[in-house]
């Protein structure tokens, strides 16, 4: 069952990549940035909880993001797979992201490490013109990857279920890389 976790820098891609997969295997595609973002749209608590976070390019706080991921894996809909999308982003998060699955039952079946040069990241989140696509925001976005985002890759590099993939391609040859990486999974 597809269980994957995409991860990688800001603009490498994982948002494109993970609708993508969404649609081909038939499983919900879980975006904490998509879901913070509606909530700043819609106004709820939450919603004006995180806006500051987002426009400044900060990590919104652990104990907020885990208390949403786990809402969203108690909905019925997770329980034939799902592709998390911006998640674990912190150390914290990826621990509480194993305990949040022994929770239910679940283990993840693949690490998508989506990996492309900060040139070409810069590049892509310059094009994009989303409200935190400035170029203080990106450089912002870039140092916290480093600092805090990129240590994740060591607590998933204990195990063997962490594939790197070449992300500095057209989107559908990254689909397809992606799809030779988790062709089988159980
Ligand atoms: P990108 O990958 O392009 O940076 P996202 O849509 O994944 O964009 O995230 C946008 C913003 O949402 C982040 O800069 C951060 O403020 C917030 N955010 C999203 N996911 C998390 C997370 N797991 N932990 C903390 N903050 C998050």
């Amino acid at each position: 069952m597809a269980r994957l976790i995409l991860f990688g820098p800001p603009g490498a891609g994982k948002g494109t990549q993970a609708a993508a997969l969404s649609r081909q295997l038939k499983v919900p595609h879980i975006s904490t940035g998509d879901i913070f973002r509606s909530a700043i749209a819609a106004r709820s608590d939450l919603g004006l909880k995180v806006q500051n976070y987002l426009d400044e390019g900060k990590l919104v706080p652990d104990v907020v993001v885990i208390d949403m991921v786990r809402d969203r894996l108690s909905q019925p809909d997770i329980a034939e797979g799902w592709i998390l999308d911006g998640f674990p982003r912190t150390v914290p998060q990826a621990q509480a992201l194993d305990q949040l699955l022994s929770e239910i039952n679940q283990d993840y079946s693949r690490v998508l490490n989506l990996q492309v040069s900060e040139a070409l990241l810069i590049e892509r989140l310059l094009g994009r013109q989303r409200k935190d696509d400035t170029e203080d925001v990106i450089q912002e976005r870039l140092r916290v990857y480093r600092n805090d985002t990129a240590p994740v890759l060591a607590f998933y590099e204990q195990g063997t279920r962490l594939v790197n993939i070449d992300g500095a391609a057209d989107v559908e040859i990254v689909t397809s890389r992606i799809q030779s990486a988790v062709s089988g999974v159980e």
